[in-house]
């Protein structure tokens, strides 16, 4: 019987990963001969935003490339993953024109570009190195300037200041506006006078409303120039991505790409009462044939939607109503939550780490392998946890207040495991897993940051009751429960033995007892979380006076909070499973 999926089984991020935007070893790039004299660094900038916008929504990891320091040579556009991104995953899709059918290279945003006259260009990087494969492009195309959207990631920071140090040592001139967050982290950090808001008031109280999105739209593109003896590539189907074979049990809801993010955003929003009433944390849970809120993370996270667009359009809807919720619990305030993660993390040495990281609780958290797998693969024993677990695998999203029932049981709540390695299951599994904000979440979860209520602790079995008696969550996600009673569904190790032989799901064979008895487990996390707290306390009082870390300093792009060891460990977690 097949009861729980193993980590072999199906895995939705990794196709959406592949499928939807960083086909790791893979550079699409767009290239056109043009008089370029005229394209200054604005020009750049919003050429930047609208070829991204034919794929990338806004403009992230765009890269527009100048040849001829006298601005008349060939011009470059590389979008690497994001344009990728959609390119691939509307392979597939019904194509908008007719006179194209059949033709692979006329979808998406391959297909939109073409239509301009352009058309993107794909190359493939050898060893995995996207940054050499650029290298190589700006050299022998002979690029006088190199456009490209800041990306604050730990991969992207070593991709894109590998590409630049190698253009600025070419003479190659850089440009690197920002527009994958509302705000530009450094201004931010900056006017709070070198440090970043470390509460969600305090930033909202500098941030001002952000830049307003670019609408230029452009109807046709200079054409491509001469690529030389390069092999350029069609946009690989699924398959060519080893994915066509997979029998999985059931396919993830969510498709890749802007059409997609524009179309999920638009059918949220003509829903004009429920963004005016949107309220965080309400919203059940457990719904997931229609989630509670937008599912536009994904989007968001992998530049297929612009955050300040996003923003706009919401704008636009609280100017049709009367009344509208207001951050942090609204709709536009949720925008604002991302911001603050990428503004905290922005300013914070080893923001994704315990050891160095001075906004960190410093708790002695337990080694249990046993336990942790349990958890990561959805065998806990308490169905609530199990179900939101196996969601994350086969679907790679679930509802926030989800994510906070399982994050606080590997945590603080039961098992008292580390949050770096919850961290990591999300990172690997999440199709929205987003550096700054995952790591921001499991700090506040933990209580190690931020949120310090540790006596608040998410009941595995009461929970998710609340919101879903019947447990038709539970049912969908975990079949071998599916005809539990209704009774036992969310302690299903307290049914008599008739009840586990009616509903074929005998407790301990076909699905385990609790790994732990939360009562008990919750009593003692409890417990040794207000040891942690006092001895912090200790240690602050015995460090005062001593001076900080974080200096006041003027923040540029090129900052980050990430220490090198931060990053190259990130690298080895991202890269190698
Ligand atoms: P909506 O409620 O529709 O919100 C709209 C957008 O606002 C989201 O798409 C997201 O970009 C942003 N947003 C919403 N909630 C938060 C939040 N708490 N913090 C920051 N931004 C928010 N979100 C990610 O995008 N990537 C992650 O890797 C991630 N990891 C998380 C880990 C843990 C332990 C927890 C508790 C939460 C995590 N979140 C993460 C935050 C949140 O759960 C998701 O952003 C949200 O559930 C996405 O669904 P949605 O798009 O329907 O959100």
């Amino acid at each position: 019987m097949s009861l729980l999926p193993t980590p072999e089984t199906w895995d939705a991020s990794r196709l959406f990963e592949h499928v939807s935007q960083k086909v790791t070893n893979t550079v699409l790039i767009r290239i056109m001969p043009v008089g370029c004299s005229q394209m200054g660094a604005t020009a750049a900038e919003s050429f930047c935003a609208a070829a991204a916008a034919e794929g990338g929504g806004d403009g992230a990891d765009a890269y527009v490339l100048e040849s001829g320091a006298d601005g008349g040579g060939d011009v470059v556009c590389a979008a690497e993953a994001h344009l990728a991104a959609e390119a691939g995953v509307e392979v597939g899709e019904a194509l908008e024109d007719e006179a194209d059918a059949g033709d692979p290279d006329a979808r998406g945003a391959w297909g939109r570009l073409r239509r301009l006259g352009s058309r993107l260009l794909l190359l493939r990087a050898r060893d995995d190195d996207v940054g050499a494969a650029v290298c190589a492009a700006l050299k022998d195309w002979n690029i006088g300037k190199l456009c490209f959207e800041s990306d604050t990631e730990p991969y992207a920071l070593a991709r894109d200041k590998k590409v630049s140090d190698f253009a600025m040592a070419s003479g190659i001139e850089v440009f690197t506006p920002v527009s994958h967050t509302l705000f530009d982290p450094a201004d931010i950090i900056n006017k709070n006078g070198g440090r970043p808001p470390l509460t969600y008031q305090s930033f909202i109280a500098i941030a001002g409303e952000p830049p307003a999105p670019i609408f230029e739209e452009y109807s046709e593109l200079p054409p491509v120039g001469d690529t030389g003896e390069y092999e350029l590539l069609p946009v690989p189907t699924v398959e060519e991505l080893g994915y066509g074979d997979i029998s999985q049990e059931e396919i993830p809801p969510f498709r890749g790409g802007e059409t997609e993010a524009l179309r999920r955003m638009k059918a949220s929003l003509q829903d004009k009462e429920w963004v005016a009433k949107f309220e965080k944390p309400k919203g059940d849970p457990s719904g997931f044939l229609k989630p509670a809120t937008t599912v536009l993370s994904p989007y968001l996270k992998f530049g297929c939607l612009s955050s300040r667009y996003f923003y706009h359009c919401i704008q636009d809807v609280y100017r049709s109503v009367r009344n509208y919720t207001k951050p942090p619990v609204s709709l536009s305030g949720q925008l604002l939550w991302r911001d603050f993660f990428y503004k905290v993390f922005f300013g914070t040495p080893n923001f994704d780490q315990i050891k160095g990281n001075k906004i960190c609780k410093q708790i002695p958290w337990s080694e249990n392998e046993e336990l942790f797998v349990a958890w990561r693969d959805g065998r806990t024993g308490y169905p609530w946890i199990d179900a939101i677990m196996i969601q994350l695998r086969k679907w790679g999203w679930m509802h926030h207040l989800a994510r906070h029932s399982v994050s606080c049981l590997l945590t603080r709540g039961d098992l008292f495991i580390h949050w770096e390695k919850g961290r990591d299951v999300f990172e690997r599994l999440l199709i929205d897993s987003d550096w700054a904000i995952n790591n921001g979440n499991w700090l506040w979860l933990s209580c190690s940051s931020f949120f310090y209520q540790y006596h608040r602790i998410y009941s595995p079995i009461t929970f998710g009751k609340k919101y879903d008696p019947n447990g038709n969550y539970i049912r969908h996600f975990i079949p071998v429960l599916k005809d539990m009673s209704r009774e036992y569904i969310y302690e299903p190790w307290t049914a008599p033995l008739s009840i586990h032989k009616k509903a074929k799901c005998i407790i301990c064979k076909d699905y385990p007892k609790p790994v732990v008895d939360h009562d008990t487990a919750s009593k003692e996390c409890r417990k040794r979380m207000g040891e942690a707290y006092a001895s912090n306390r200790l240690d602050s009082n015995s460090s005062k006076g001593k001076p900080s870390n974080l200096s006041r300093r003027k923040w540029s792009h090129g900052d980050h909070g990430a220490s090198n060891s931060s990053i190259a460990k990130l690298l080895r977690t991202s890269r190698s499973e």
